[in-house]
């Protein structure tokens, strides 16, 4: 098992991404605390982490609201007595070309995709920080990050941002032997992309040179990877899961 006895937090762990992470460090042996608008299917959770003799925990939290994150986040810092890992899963899309774009779709997008990642950094490096815990941050920024897209001002902003977040925050904690890595994906089959009708999918796909979307759990392992000892040596990098995408 990969990251057997770590303790691991996440936001969104409800659906899409987030599902595929808990389910996956659990499997790993990893016990999960998440953090979320909505709880997605707890049982399920509890069959694997049964099996993989680690524990689940959930704490309704809306991550764009900053007291109740910052609440949230030092309530599950106490019940864990500290994390060796945080996965900043959490985000929203609010698309429309910038001439239009309210300022109301703009703060939301950076509010939950961004600035909850500064937050719940604070808190959580911090106590490793304190702790000398030898910690590992994945940010789940994405491949608009980096290349730019049209009608996602917003969302393109927060995800290069979080980029910029990563490569800082990397810098700074590194003597303390804490790395933070990204993980920008491509198109995943999630419910963000759902909203694509079959045209707009097929357009996708020709871009993509290994021509299909990728699912949930590539993202999940590429999470795992930059958590786990695999990576010991890896920090401040952005790891692109996009089957060839942008490259
Ligand atoms: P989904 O829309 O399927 O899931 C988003 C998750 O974030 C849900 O668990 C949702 O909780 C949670 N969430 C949203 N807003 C808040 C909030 N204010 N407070 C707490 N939790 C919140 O998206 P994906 O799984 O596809 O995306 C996960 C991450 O991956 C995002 O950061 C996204 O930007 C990134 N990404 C996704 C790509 C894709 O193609 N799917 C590509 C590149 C990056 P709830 O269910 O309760 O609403």
């Amino acid at each position: 098992m990969l990251v057997q006895g770590r303790k691991v937090l996440i936001t969104g762990g409800s659906r899409g991404i987030g599902r595929a992470l808990v389910s996956e460090y659990l499997r790993e042996g990893a016990s999960v605390w998440y953090l979320g608008l909505r709880k997605g299917d707890f049982e399920e959770y509890q069959r694997i982490a049964q099996a993989s003799g680690a524990q689940v925990s959930f704490a309704e939290c809306d991550v764009a609201d900053a007291a109740a994150l910052t609440g949230a986040a030092k309530d599950a810092v106490k019940a864990a007595g500290g994390f060796d890992v945080l996965v900043n899963n959490a985000g929203i899309t609010r698309d429309g070309l910038s001439f239009r774009m309210a300022l109301k779709d703009w703060n939301d997008v950076l509010a939950t995709n961004l600035t909850a990642a500064f937050l719940l950094s604070q808190i959580v490096v911090q106590d490793m920080f304190m702790k000398k815990i030898a910690g590992a941050v994945v940010n789940i920024s994405s491949i608009v990050g980096v290349m730019g897209n049209g009608g996602q001002v917003n969302y393109a902003a927060s995800k290069a941002g979080l980029i910029g977040f990563t490569k800082s925050l990397a810098r700074e904690v590194a003597p303390r032997n804490i790395r933070v890595n990204a993980v920008a994906p491509g198109f995943i089959q999630t419910s963000m992309t759902d909203k694509l009708n079959e045209e707009q999918k097929a357009a996708l796909e020709k871009q993509i040179p290994m021509a299909r979307l990728g699912g949930p759990e590539d993202v999940a392992k590429a999470a795992l990877f930059l958590s786990c000892d695999l990576s010991s040596y890896i920090t401040g990098h952005v790891l692109h899961v996009t089957g060839g995408l942008g490259m």
